[in-house]
């Protein structure tokens, strides 16, 4: 089973993914991670990127179309996958469905996790307030966690109703508890 979380920062789409995984053993492919694991490790792409995942940008469309295609070919996502980050404009999620129908790969479900704005502000406000200082997030400052949710507004909410034409879009309510949204994806997957 192969599985897009969508969502603004915030969403849950990473505490989600994290059910998914245990529960029906599927690989998460985060590209905010491998972005800042490439930074972390100081490599080209990491050098090359910091300065936008740090100012809440988005990435090139090539670079992370490059970097998704390598990714969700290796034999670790045969077993199934969720993209959690990934696609983030209707480029990339055009680009996704060709890539995919090439390799005869196919998306099962497109869930999007719907919050209202206001609250996001408060959740990432309290993720931020929970890390230790020096694991902090560069991108989690008010100001750009504000500019980060522009961003998702005008980029990355035009791909619901390109998922929702190909029939993939399931919204499932992220105001609920944790447990309560897992519960509703799962009532999805099992339809
Ligand atoms: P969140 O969902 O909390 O905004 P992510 O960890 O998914 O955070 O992404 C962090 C940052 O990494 C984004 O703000 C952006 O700069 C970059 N990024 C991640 N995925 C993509 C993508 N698919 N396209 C462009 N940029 C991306």
């Amino acid at each position: 089973m192969n599985i897009i979380l969508l969502g603004p920062p915030g969403a849950g789409k990473g505490t989600q993914a994290k059910y998914l995984i245990s529960a029906f053993g599927l690989k998460q492919l985060s590209t905010g991670d491998m972005l800042r694991a490439a930074i972390e490790e100081g490599s080209d792409l990491g050098k090359q990127v910091q300065l936008i995942v740090d100012s809440g940008n988005l990435v090139p469309d090539n670079i992370m179309i490059e970097m998704i295609t390598t990714r969700i070919t290796r034999t670790d996502c045969k077993g199934g996958f969720i993209l959690d980050g990934f696609p983030r404009t209707v480029l990339q999620a055009e680009t996704l469905t060709e890539v995919l129908s090439q390799k005869k790969i196919k998306i099962d479900h497109v869930i999007a996790l719907d919050v209202k704005l206001s609250s996001l502000l408060d959740r990432i406000r309290n993720r931020a307030l929970e890390t230790a200082q020096e694991q902090r997030r560069q991108d989690d400052d008010e100001e750009t966690l504000k500019h980060r949710l522009n961003v998702y507004k005008e980029q990355t909410e035009p791909i619901l109703p390109y998922y929702e034409k190909l029939g993939l879009l399931k919204t499932i309510d992220g105001m609920l508890a944790p447990d309560e949204v897992s519960k509703e994806i799962n009532d999805v997957l099992a339809e």
